[in-house]
């Protein structure tokens, strides 16, 4: 669904964070095993499928004002793992050669061969009208490259470590990347899925759009 801003000229996408939507941290603290945090009152849906807790944010879109530069933690792993659209959070419509992803222009004038198989990220995939307005509207995106992707597959989260300081826990590191299977990953706070692009092929995104 998305959501007009204050002056209903710009949609907000899908996986953009409001204001409103607030960051339960109150709640989070050392387990009773002293063997990483947790929430006082953690629900299975607190943790994803490789047992790394994810930050709580209450989810209320549209409430307050959207802030851009931040990323909703459940609606971004939503999109990624359930190939929704990261602007509209429709369908981002698979082919058969994956989803489509909007991905920045690496350096130099050609792409190399192969790429961009094998790169991690986190920005969830995009059907093809919000990506064709995306490339219009957005003059930050200079000269995406459309590549459909069959196997996003993820490999990790983005976030940061977290440490009991005297009575209270704060944030032991800059937010980061971690990958699943770290042996300190029960002292992460999760922000982000991170996937690797696997089986990609690059498209004529104004081909596609017709
Ligand atoms: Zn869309």
């Amino acid at each position: 669904m998305l959501h007009p801003d204050r002056q209903g000229k710009v949609p907000v996408p899908f996986i953009t964070a409001w204001s409103g939507e607030r960051v339960a941290v109150r709640s989070l603290t050392v387990r009773a095993d002293g063997a990483g945090i947790g929430y006082r009152d953690e629900t299975p849906g607190d943790r994803d499928a490789h047992g790394v807790l994810w930050s709580r944010l209450v989810e209320a879109p549209g409430e307050g004002k959207p802030n851009f530069r931040k990323v909703h933690p459940v609606r971004q792993r939503r999109a990624l793992l359930e190939g929704l659209c990261q602007v509209c959070g429709g369908s981002a419509g698979r082919t058969s050669r994956g989803w489509l992803f909007l991905l920045p222009r690496p350096g130099g004038d050609e792409l190399s061969p192969g790429w961009p198989e094998g790169k991690y990220g986190t920005k969830p995939p995009v059907c093809v009208p919000c990506a064709a307005l995306a490339v219009r509207h957005c003059p930050h995106l200079s000269e995406p490259v459309a590549v459909r992707v069959r196997k996003p597959r993820p490999r990790g989260v983005f976030g940061g470590f977290h440490a009991p300081r005297g009575t209270v826990l704060s944030a032991a590191s800059d937010d980061g990347y971690l990958p699943y299977g770290h042996p300190h990953a029960s002292w992460f706070l999760a922000s982000q899925l991170v996937v690797e692009l696997r089986r990609c092929t690059v498209v004529d995104l104004g081909a596609e759009a017709g």
